[in-house]
């Protein structure tokens, strides 16, 4: 029996484009107690492998957090496969509105600690006492109200292209260090303010509302499904979309264009852009903001640097990397003080 992934990225991106089948980018949660995840992760390998499904999913005794590519003719299977499984039964799917045959090439499914890193110890609070959900229309009432404080949960780099009118967006690099950032900016609001907070697909959100109302706020609502979901919602019923830009993903694709604003700047010409691109030089791969003009100029490279070391034969790049492993990391992901469009601001 396989249990894991064997083609190269190249090899699986030839066969899905041989298949000519178009596939759907499809993600979903659950929180619930898993006794063994290991024996769950080798279940859920072998049947999604049966399906030709791919991605990337994290099994852990909290839960399970997953990221999948589903060919489009088994995705009925797939579903009824997922709702087999008692604590899965009925879930919801989030499928993106913008697809890519090749969002993920490779199936990996992982045993973790945790479905998302948050650093918390959730011996010490009622993980179940979570914020109240909201919809996209009740979610827009709320944002409305002088009493709300709307936050952005996730991280700097991905709420640069893209987030709500109004959100307070925390400068950090991680959601470990997203939870207590705000709970600092939102102290002393524990009785008069709505707590509303929104992430991607809304499982960030499902611990972050939980550990803020053990923190003493007594009023914490949360975006059901996080953006991806919100945006499908205000298609189907018509509603006005209050977000701006691009919602970051995590997959090829790297985000879904929501609405025409562009909210963030290229980061090596201060020029409006938001399209995240990987430095072409493999041992760097920094992700960063760049338009289409310094991508050309530049060779999809972060710096003059990179852009010698991939004009150098591939046998020296590899030397180069093995000596150095760490990309460089010249604009922190869109917090460097050396970025042109944050100079004199
Ligand atoms: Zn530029
Ligand atoms: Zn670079």
């Amino acid at each position: 029996m396989q249990l894991y992934n064997k083609l190269s990225a190249k090899e699986r991106a030839d066969l899905i484009d041989k298949a000519g089948v178009k596939r759907l980018t499809v993600s979903f949660y659950q929180y619930h107690q898993i006794p063994n995840p290991e024996i769950f992760r080798n279940f859920l390998f072998v049947e999604w492998d049966k399906l030709d499904v791919l991605g990337r999913t994290y099994v852990a005794k909290e839960g399970i957090n997953a990221q999948l590519s589903v060919p489009a003719p088994n995705f009925e299977k797939f579903r009824e496969q997922l709702y087999a499984v008692t604590f899965l039964n009925g879930i919801r799917l989030n499928v993106a509105i913008e697809h890519d045959n090749k969002s993920f090439l490779k199936l990996k499914v992982k045993v973790r600690n945790k479905i998302v890193a948050d650093g918390l110890n959730d011996k010490t609070f009622d993980v179940t006492n979570i914020g109240t959900h909201l919809n996209a229309k009740k979610f827009n009432e709320i944002i409305q109200d002088k009493d709300t404080i709307l936050i952005d949960m996730r991280n700097h780099y991905e709420s640069e292209i893209g987030h709500f009118e109004n959100a307070t967006t925390p400068d950090v690099d991680t959601f470990r260090d997203s939870l207590d950032v705000i709970a600092e900016q939102i102290k002393g609001h524990e009785e008069d303010k709505n707590i509303v907070m929104y992430c991607t697909g809304g499982i960030r959100c499902e611990k972050a509302s939980a550990y803020y109302k053990h923190k003493g706020f007594k009023r914490v609502y949360q975006l059901e499904g996080g953006i991806i979901e919100y945006v499908r919602q205000i298609k189907e019923e018509n509603l006005e979309n209050k977000f701006q830009g691009k919602n970051f993903v995590f997959d090829e694709r790297k985000a879904e264009r929501v609405s025409e604003h562009v909210v963030s700047n290229c980061h090596q010409c201060g020029q409006p852009a938001d399209d995240h691109v990987n430095c072409a030089n493999e041992g760097c791969h920094l992700l960063f903001i760049q338009c289409p003009e310094c991508n050309k100029k530049m060779e999809s490279c972060c710096s003059q640097k990179c852009i010698d070391i991939i004009h150098l034969p591939e046998d020296e790049q590899k030397k180069w990397r093995q000596e150095n492993t760490v990309s460089n990391k010249i604009f922190k992901k869109g917090r460097s003080p050396i970025l042109k469009f944050k100079k004199g601001s």
